[in-house]
């Protein structure tokens, strides 16, 4: 019978390694993955969420200088300062529109980033307004320097033309009192009187023209510097009664000389209150973009604190990606982790399970069982079972065992024939002999028993018959014994007599110890000891021994044949000793073998040994040999006792 192996041994630990082989690289490949994975998130976060950070950070800080920075600008105190202000701040706009443009890399918040771009633009068209109306207002307070500086000449201008008027009425006032007093003349008095009046009305008037143009003047430096747009208008309005006042009061004196003079003084002084040197409209128009500067620095403050709250947004936005980017990463890492330690584990799990369910209890179990079967066979035990288990090179091997147990036992079997036949051969050898001697002497006894009768000497004649007897009785016991010997083997263990056996192989061998002249030694305790064996098979094996011995001593000078029986507590020890040839070292180990024989053809068959240990195997016992070259041979069989026997 022959197993078809299926898959070998050798492809089934390829295919199982090869598995675990995957495994490991199914594990360096999802680690590569995973790795490539948080190696994406990382560039992730270096090229993406880094920069972006950076930006919205340095947009955060231009935004915070501008905060500062505007009402800096609102307040600049002249020229020089305004401009170095609107150079920090543009840079500053600049460098945020660069940020700017550079988020526009940056796809991910479109909405917010739009809204920034937007609210960045408007806060620089915002700023540059603020910049503008900041250098007309630093226009307006210096033309209203200009034109103040150019009102106090006038004002001074004004004095001088009224002052010499002031001083021509007094005096005209003074030389026509003076005229009066010396005068006395009623004619005179009268005119003078008269001229007193002109010039009192001349002086009064002047008078009231100096305090209202002084009042003019006051009203038009004031005006410079009002407050808010009614205070403006209702210092107009006031100024414009006075003007009508002076006017008046100009239309009264005007036959005075200088008169022309001072008009144009004080029309120079009214030039300051309206057109184009108007310190009102300059006022006004001032105040406007006061008005207009505030408004843009409350927007522009607006817009800085929505800037504040986008670039918050954004720096928040930019946190939280980075934060999901680093989170993405981490959980990256627990699931490659995980991954690759349950595929590390399942690989391990693998190689445990192939090493222990394949390799150790498939494999290495049935390489047990075989090579316990293998022992049984060697022990010589051929019904031991042989289990053919699995279609591979070991099931194959338990197939080709039974196959050679079977054979064996074939062999055996025809060896122990041939082995029989053998000893049996043996056997008539010798029972011919034992006969043929005893036959030639009952021959001689009877030839003389006759002769002794015939001669009436009867007493000889019983004597001889005598011997006849005995001879015959000794020849029943040989061919009794024969008849044993002939008698099939049973396979069931029965106490055996061991010394009686070892009696019985020796006188069937009785003859040829004789002829070859070899002294016997006995060394048996005194006891009848009985072993478990087969007696005849027993028997067999130490005729086969004694036969070995006998031929080993054959032809040579020391032949002295030993047999001895040591006891023990559970075993009997038989030691065969003879001085023969003795074994060569190299054949020690083969004279177990069968057909192992170093006799000429013909004389041996080289199976009594092998078949003697098989037998001796069958009584579950157990026999070995030492010799030496030239020296001598000693065979030791040991059995086992049957327990009680020495008692
Ligand atoms: P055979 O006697 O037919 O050769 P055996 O199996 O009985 O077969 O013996 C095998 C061989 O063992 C013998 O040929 C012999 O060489 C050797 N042998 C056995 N017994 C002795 C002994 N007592 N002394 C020397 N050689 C021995």
């Amino acid at each position: 019978m022959e197993v078809p192996v299926r898959i070998g041994i050798r492809g089934r630990l390829f295919l199982a390694f090869g598995a675990v082989a995957a495994m490991t690289v199914a594990a360096s490949i999802i680690g590569w993955v995973f790795y490539t994975r948080l190696g994406d998130s990382l560039n992730q976060v270096v090229e993406t969420n880094i920069p972006a950070m950076t930006l919205v950070t340095e947009l955060a800080e231009e935004g915070s200088a501008i905060i500062g920075m505007a009402p800096a600008l609102a307040a600049a105190p002249n020229e020089s300062e305004r401009d170095r202000i609107w150079k920090e701040l543009s840079r500053n706009l600049t460098l945020m529109s660069k940020f700017n443009e550079e988020l526009d890399n940056d796809v991910r918040d479109t909405a917010s980033h739009e809204s920034l771009k937007d609210l960045v633009a408007a806060l620089s068209s915002n700023l540059r307004d603020l910049d503008e109306n900041v250098r007309r207002k630093l226009w307006y307070s210096s033309q209203k320097e200009e034109l103040m500086e150019r009102l106090r000449w006038v004002s001074a201008d004004f004095l001088d033309e009224v002052e010499p008027m002031l001083d021509d009425i007094k005096f005209i006032i003074d030389i026509t009192l003076e005229q009066n007093a010396s005068n006395t003349g009623s004619i005179r008095i009268g005119r003078s009187e008269i001229i007193l009046k002109r010039a009192s009305d001349n002086q009064q008037a002047l008078l009231r023209i100096n305090a209202d143009g002084n009042l003019l003047i006051g009203l038009i430096g004031r005006a410079a510097n009002l407050a808010d747009f009614d205070s403006l208008r209702a210092t107009e309005l006031y100024l414009r009664e006075v003007q009508t006042r002076v006017t008046d009061n100009l239309k009264n004196i005007k036959e005075m000389p200088g008169i022309i003079s001072l008009r144009q003084a004080i029309e120079d002084i009214l030039s300051f209150s309206e057109g184009e040197k108007s310190l009102f409209g300059l006022r006004h128009d001032e105040l406007e973009t006061q008005k207009n500067g505030s408004v843009l620095l409350e927007r522009n403050r607006e817009q800085v604190h929505n800037l504040g709250s986008l670039i918050a947004a954004r720096v928040q936005l930019a946190r939280s990606i980075a934060k999901a980017a680093t989170n993405k990463s981490q959980q990256s890492i627990r699931q490659g982790k995980a991954l690759m330690l349950a595929t590390v584990g399942a690989s391990l799990l693998f190689a445990v399970l192939i090493v222990w369910l394949y390799v150790g209890r498939n494999m290495v179990g049935r390489i047990i069982r075989l090579n316990s079967s293998m022992h049984s066979i060697a022990d010589g035990d051929l019904k031991a079972n042989v289990p053919v288990e699995g279609r591979d090179e070991i099931g194959a091997m338990a197939v080709s065992l039974r196959t050679f147990r079977d054979k064996l036992a074939d062999t055996q079997a025809e060896l122990v024939q041939a082995g029989k036949l053998a000893a049996l051969g043996q056997l008539s050898a010798g029972v011919a002999h034992e006969l043929n001697q005893p036959l030639a002497a009952l021959r001689s006894y009877a030839h003389n028993s006759r002769r002794l009768i015939e001669m009436n000497q009867g007493p000889e004649a019983i004597q001889t018959l005598e011997k006849i007897s005995r001879l015959t009785e000794r020849m029943g016991g040989t061919i009794n014994h024969l008849r044993t010997l002939a008698r099939r083997s049973s396979s069931d263990l029965e106490p055996v007599d061991v010394k009686a056996v070892c009696e019985d192989a020796m006188s069937l061998l009785d003859i040829r110890f004789r002829d070859e002249d070899i002294s016997i030694t006995r060394t048996f305790p005194g006891h009848d000891i009985f072993i478990q064996a087969e007696a005849i098979r027993l028997e067999q094996v130490l005729i086969n021994l004694f036969g070995n011995a006998i031929d080993a001593m054959t032809g040579r000078s020391r032949r002295e044949f030993g047999i001895e029986i040591i006891e023990n507590t559970k075993r009997v020890e038989m030691l065969i000793t003879d001085t023969g040839s003795g074994i060569a070292d190299d054949n020690l180990e083969h004279v177990f073998d069968p057909f192992f024989t170093t006799k000429q053809v013909g004389e041996g068959l080289g199976l009594g040994l092998s078949i003697s240990y098989n037998i001796i195997k069958d009584f579950k016992g157990s026999m070995r040999v030492k010799s030496k070259e030239d020296t001598g041979t000693t065979f030791t069989i040991v059995l086992d006792k049957v327990p009680g026997s020495d008692l």
